[in-house]
């Protein structure tokens, strides 16, 4: 029994990326591209399939307004903020930071107050006293009256991640031949799906820093996913990509945003896809992924995340190329 509700048009597009396997040394027919930035809810992204678990087990409860934490890029606050738009939901979003980061706030934060959700700033107090604001804003909502849901951090709890499980059955339709899905790995819960659908063998998670220990995290939310001991061990991780850390730009993941880009008209985002494609490009390099066999990137959206993310905007403008005669 589920209390699942549905947030987009199922199934995403498969893609085949014919000139991108060619620059990177694969075959024509080696690599695909799996659309999950194209989901239709509040901008796309991989959240959304998260959310029509967590969303609908915060509505059979009888919530009436979610509360999520993130960074203040986050685009699973900024899918909180539309699936709670499209759920008739109140929305808290619980940032580091003060109002003052506002002020030039861009990406994400432009949507997320469209999507008319609230911001509580926590102020620049250590990570885990974000998640203990969230849990005062949930007491004080409690105190007049509402009935709060708070959804976790990425929405990655072993509920969210069902989400993912049905994105990779969705996949085996697509694909059943398929060898490799590489995906970046946040706070986990979308790797933790995968394997439930897929197994351990044929997810290539590429950690983008925003967790400690990436293996356990994963390791801990597929065993409570699937009922299975799944050890940190048997996991394929790459941390090639996190470069100087979460947030950062790391060279080698602004090179294949531009691949993608120029062989394929496809974005990605410095956070997170980015890395996915850089993970990818360094795993054909050693051998990992090879010649003929099939391999999936799975795109988890974050374009608005590239607008908010200063530095990448700043080195992309100054690129520009001009055709006059200058
Ligand atoms: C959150 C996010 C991820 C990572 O997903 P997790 O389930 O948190 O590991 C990847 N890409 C984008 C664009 C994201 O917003």
């Amino acid at each position: 029994m589920s209390d699942r509700i549905t947030l987009s048009t199922w199934p995403t597009p498969l893609e085949p990326m014919p000139r991108l396997a060619t620059a990177l040394g694969l075959g024509e027919d080696d690599l695909w591209v799996k659309r999950d930035d194209l989901i239709g809810l509040g901008g796309g992204g991989n959240k959304v399939r998260k959310l029509e678990w967590t969303v609908g087990a915060a509505l059979a409860e009888g919530a009436d307004t979610l509360v999520t934490t993130g960074a203040a890029q986050s685009n699973h606050a900024r899918l909180t903020a539309a699936a709670g738009a499209r759920a008739g939901l109140d929305v808290v979003l619980v940032f580091p930071g003060t109002a003052a980061d506002a002020a030039n706030g861009s990406g994400n934060l432009v949507l997320d107050s469209l999507f008319g959700a609230r911001i509580h700033w926590a102020g620049d107090g250590a990570p885990s006293a974000l998640g203990d604001a969230a849990e005062d804003v949930c007491a004080q909502l409690r105190e007049s009256g509402a009935h709060p849901c708070l959804i976790p951090f990425g929405g990655s709890s072993p509920l969210g991640a069902r989400g993912y499980v049905d994105g990779g059955e969705e996949l085996l339709a697509q694909l059943p031949d398929v060898r490799h899905v590489v995906v970046a790995l946040g706070s986990g819960g979308t790797m933790a799906g995968l394997i439930g659908a897929l197994g351990e063998e044929r997810v290539l998670g590429v950690h983008c820093g925003a967790v400690a220990d990436p293996a356990e995290t994963v390791a801990g939310l597929t065993t409570a996913l699937t009922g299975r001991d799944v050890a940190p061990g048997s996991l394929r991780i790459r941390t090639d990509q996190v470069g100087a850390g979460y947030g950062t730009l790391h060279e080698p993941v602004l090179e294949a945003m531009r691949t993608a880009a120029t062989t394929e008209g496809i974005v990605l985002d410095p956070v997170y896809s980015g890395r996915a494609l850089a993970g990818l490009i360094s795993a054909v390099r050693d051998g990992d992924i090879r010649r003929g066999e099939r391999t999936v990137l799975l795109h988890t959206g974050g374009l608005p995340g590239l607008f908010g993310h200063a530095e990448t905007v700043r080195r992309t403008v100054t690129a520009l190329r001009s055709h006059s005669a200058d």
